[in-house]
């Protein structure tokens, strides 16, 4: 098993692909990893090419962290996403330009293209607006999370979680690409054709084995015979 300061250094990490890639810029959005009894998460307000390991914060299962600290002002979402998901280990937040376009059109995405069921079902939901860092925020994320792994945030941008924070990433990216298709095809004025329900149903069914081929093949290609 990891140590903390091993899990500081992937949050961090994770935090620098999120501007890299673009999904984020400046102090906005946060990730966290579950961690011991509680979760490690990103400091409030820190520039992350500033971040050091000892900025993430420890939170307690019960929501306490040390005196002195300064976690994420969205650390009750996250902490929400882990008392209701035991299947989900790490969450990332952030405020990408098509997911958040479509958060202030408070607008989900629906089943335009197969790559939908990532996210657990036939659509990314928009939950409502609340202020950032509120209770009431949380709520809404953690009821967003009921049979879903990512979310789009009212007036606000994006949440993807995963069982890791590779997954987690992946995730938040897939969103992203999905929520640029969507502004796009918008844009059109036309009508948009979506995938019906069953469709999506096979495809679920398909991402649950996706990627384990290449781990079996893995495995078996270890115990071949040299000669072969
Ligand atoms: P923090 O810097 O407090 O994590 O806030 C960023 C953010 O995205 C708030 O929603
Ligand atoms: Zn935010």
């Amino acid at each position: 098993m990891s140590t903390g300061e091993e899990i500081a250094r992937t949050i961090i990490d994770a935090c620098l692909a999120m501007n890299r890639t673009g999904l984020n810029q400046g102090t906005s959005g946060n990730v966290s990893c579950r961690y011991d009894y509680g979760m490690l998460i990103t400091p409030s307000g820190i520039a992350y090419q500033q971040m050091t390991e000892s900025d993430i914060v420890y939170i307690s299962a019960d929501g306490i962290y040390g005196q002195g600290k300064i976690p994420s002002s969205e650390w009750r979402f996250h902490h929400a996403i882990y008392q209701n998901r035991p299947d989900l280990n790490a969450v990332v937040h952030n405020h990408a330009l098509y997911s958040t376009i479509l958060a202030i059109m408070h607008k989900g995405i629906p089943a335009i293209h197969y790559m939908i069921a990532v996210a657990g079902g036939n659509t990314i939901p928009c939950v409502p607006y609340a202020t950032y860092g509120t209770p009431e925020l949380s709520d809404h994320v953690a009821a967003g999370f009921r049979g879903r792994n990512a979310i789009i945030m009212q007036h606000h941008g994006m949440t993807a979680a995963g069982a890791t924070l590779a997954k987690a990433l992946w995730l938040a990216e897939e969103v992203e690409n999905l929520a640029k298709l969507y502004v796009n095809l918008l844009q059109t004025g036309m009508e948009i054709p979506l995938l019906p329900d069953d469709e999506i149903d096979v495809v679920l069914g398909k991402f649950k084995n996706y990627g384990e081929r290449g781990e079996s093949q893995q495995e078996n290609s270890q115990a071949l015979p040299s000669s072969v």
